[in-house]
């Protein structure tokens, strides 16, 4: 195989980013228009990465009909940072902050909260294996709370929240790393939303944030300058050098997704491409999903084989075949399909040939 022939790359991230993106930053890498440089080789400060950055955010805003009164923030240290940072803003002396545990990055999220303050845990699916999103009348809500954390979609177990929880007027934070702009949002139910950029937003090494303004004003004066939101937001995200190549594939992400028609068009190609792995799942017994129906990603795709054993041959077999990065995490095992924004709809009708085959051979 030529070494430029890509795979269909079904890694949970850093994942696959669209082709027409990576094909206008080779275009551009050496010298971007006009400009004479690589965007890797420009101030931060000149008025080229300004317009950059001020296009991603438009970008954005727009994309997502992001509200005037939020702010919108790249940051460094990966949503494991946000993990930190928003306990360590939001979370006013005295009171708790609630969080729903959905398996193994809501854990993280709650752990690093703990070293912070008071948590309390206001919902949890572990009894049943995470296999679930909990329903509203199971989430049992602190009065006053500072704030409530949700993992939209979990990366890992392969569920998501079909619905915004209703959290009535504590600010609810949710970390949408795995989900981020898979659909229309409605930024005004959130007070904060987080997202490591590496799945469907980017490459690695930035984050978004996306705040509602007046919580910038819960960021204590003697918190750790690179650790508030509003020393963040005060500085456009520029207080240090931020992550400038990720800002512009950003950019360029966002001018993708609109030439798609958008987030109400992504959206319908997402069910498309999700609709069809999970009927192919479910047709027989062979394949089971890990997730409960109601509860499954569309993102992230996790289902088992009979054995162990066939689970490790499909993973060998399909990587041969040009279906790369199948194995599920290694704290669960099984096999996932993540298939953000950018998979191709023919990748996901090829697995589920080459499942059809396999199924037929080892069934
Ligand atoms: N939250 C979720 C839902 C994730 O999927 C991940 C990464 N897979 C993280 C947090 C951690 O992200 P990062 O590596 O950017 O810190």
């Amino acid at each position: 195989m030529p070494t430029t022939t890509r795979l269909f790359n079904f890694s949970a991230g850093p994942a696959v980013l669209p082709v027409p993106v990576l094909e206008q930053a080779q275009r551009d890498l050496v010298a971007l228009p006009g400009v004479g440089m690589s965007v890797m080789e420009i101030s931060h400060r000149s008025k080229v990465f300004e317009d950059l950055l001020a296009g991603a955010i438009a970008g954005l805003r727009e994309l997502a009909g992001i509200p005037s009164n939020y702010r919108i923030l790249f940051l460094q240290g990966g949503a494991s940072l946000q993990f930190s940072m928003v306990p360590m803003n939001l979370l006013k002396a005295g009171t708790a902050a609630d969080y729903v545990d959905t398996g193994t990055w809501a854990v993280k999220a709650i752990e690093e909260a703990r070293r912070v303050g008071t948590v309390n845990v206001t919902g949890s699916t572990k009894a049943d294996k995470y296999n679930r999103i909990p329903t509203q009348s199971e989430l049992q809500l602190t009065p006053g709370a500072s704030f409530v954390h949700i993992t939209s979609n979990n990366t890992i177990e392969g569920t998501e929240w079909k619905a915004v929880p209703d959290v009535g007027t504590v600010p609810l934070v949710a970390d949408a790393s795995s989900d981020i702009l898979s659909g229309p949002i409605d930024v005004s139910k959130f007070g904060l939303i987080y997202a490591g950029a590496q799945k469907n937003l980017g490459p690695s090494g930035v984050t978004l944030v996306i705040v509602r303004e007046d919580l910038l004003e819960r960021s204590d004066k003697n918190l750790p300058t690179m650790l508030s939101y509003k020393v963040q937001a005060d500085n456009n995200s520029l207080y240090n050098t931020p992550n400038t190549f990720g800002v512009y594939i950003f950019g360029l992400v966002m001018q993708w997704l609109k030439s798609l028609g958008g987030l109400s068009a992504i959206a319908r190609q997402n069910q498309r491409k999700a609709a069809l792995l999970y009927s192919e799942i479910d047709r027989t017994g062979f394949y089971r999903g890990t997730a409960q129906t109601e509860s499954r990603s569309l993102m992230n795709i996790t289902f088992r084989l009979p054995s162990e054993e066939l689970e490790k041959t499909f993973d060998r077999q399909a990587s041969a075949a040009g279906f790369d990065g199948l194995k599920g995490h290694r704290s669960v095992g099984g096999l996932r399909a993540s298939i953000y924004n950018a998979f191709p709809e023919e990748g996901v009708a090829g697995l589920v040939d080459f499942m059809r085959e396999f199924e037929r051979t080892h069934g």
